[in-house]
């Protein structure tokens, strides 16, 4: 049998991960990493075919998959209805509140062209999504709790950079064990903000800037700080670079229910994850798999990972799963 041929649109973070994903997985091979940038200049982490993002209107032919590896906020919008008119697609697609309209907007080109695009991958949305429906559904009777961290903030840590007086920063998102420990016990406790999550800062400062009046301007943000307990660490430059590089994250879904008076379970998913880019990237490729398939099988249109059957993710055919994983 021939490989799933897989194109790359975007080549961030994400792009990155999907070909060393690719490399992981001998039944797909990448045929082409596609760029809005000269993509003459682009420095690839392995040789791959190189090509302009406009290019992909001529290539319909040589791609089974196309993997959308764009920002969730201005990227994909654009991005993903153009071309789940010409391609099957995959995408991370995180704006969660926004899901349901990018749906749609994917949906009718796809189901016009015949396509099958896989919207909001990944891990939350994504896996993490998956365990809650699991965990709704096997235990009517109960609470789901989210918990992100330790991992990396993007956004967060944007916020701390345009701070005045911070030269460099990050910031991660750290779950209270407290919390965790009530949850595993099956308490179903009611849990605010401030209860669930910490904050912690490492800022590297501008010469001569306050330190104190840099702290008290990050845990006094709006939205992203004013609602959590948030220390802040000063750091140099060489330290941030040394400690503070990589893209951690991860967390856990617990479902926490009674199936009678006498009777709890607890249910739950955990990911800790050494590089939270990485890690996404594995599952659209997975995914990739899925949606080749279901589009030989006939479906088309917009999917989620609510609709995909897990053996379609894996490389071993459905009677090798029943043999080795039942
Ligand atoms: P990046 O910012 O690294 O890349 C986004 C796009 O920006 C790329 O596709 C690329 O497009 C362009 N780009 C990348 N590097 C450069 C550069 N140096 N100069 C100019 N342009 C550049 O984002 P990520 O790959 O980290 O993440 C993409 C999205 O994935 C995020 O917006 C997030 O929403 C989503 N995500 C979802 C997760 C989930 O669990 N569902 C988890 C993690 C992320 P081009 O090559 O065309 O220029």
């Amino acid at each position: 049998t021939s490989k799933i041929r897989i194109g790359i649109a975007g080549y961030g973070n994400l792009g990155r991960g999907v070909q060393a994903a690719i490399a992981k997985n001998p039944d797909m091979e990448l045929v082409g990493v596609y760029t809005r940038r000269d993509p003459q200049e682009l420095q690839l982490a392995s040789p791959a075919p190189r090509f302009a993002i406009t290019e992909l209107e001529q290539h319909t032919g040589d791609i089974d998959v196309l993997i959308l590896c764009g920002g969730s906020k201005s990227d994909l919008p654009e991005q993903g209805p153009k071309y789940a008119a010409l391609y099957n697609t995959v995408d991370s697609f995180d704006t969660h509140a926004r899901v349901p309209e990018y749906f749609e907007t994917v949906d009718a080109p796809a189901k016009a062209a015949g396509k099958t695009a896989l919207i909001s991958a990944g891990w939350d949305p994504g896996m993490f999504s998956i365990n809650r429906v699991y965990g709704e559904a096997l235990l009517p009777d109960g609470e789901t709790y989210t918990f992100w961290g330790r991992g990396l903030s993007q956004g967060h840590s944007d916020a701390v950079r345009r701070v005045p007086g911070v030269a460099a920063g990050v910031q991660y998102t750290i779950p209270s064990q407290e919390a965790i420990d009530k949850v595993r016990a099956g308490l179903r406790p009611t849990l605010d903000t401030r209860d669930k999550h910490q904050r912690e800062c490492f800022v590297v400062l501008e010469d001569g800037a306050d330190a104190e009046a840099v702290r008290e301007a990050i845990v006094t943000m709006e939205h992203y700080f004013d609602q959590y307990d948030t220390t802040v660490n000063f750091i140099d430059a060489e330290t941030l670079a040394r400690e503070h590089a990589d893209m951690p994250h991860g967390g856990f879904v617990i479902r926490s229910g009674n199936t009678s008076d006498e009777q709890k379970q607890v249910i739950e998913y955990s990911l800790a994850l050494g590089s939270n880019p990485e890690f996404t990237s594995s599952v659209l490729v997975a995914y990739a798999r899925a949606v080749h398939r279901m589009n030989q099988a006939g479906v088309t249109g917009a999917q989620t990972v609510f609709d995909v059957a897990p053996g379609l993710l894996s490389p071993k055919s459905a009677a090798q799963l029943r043999a080795e994983m039942l």
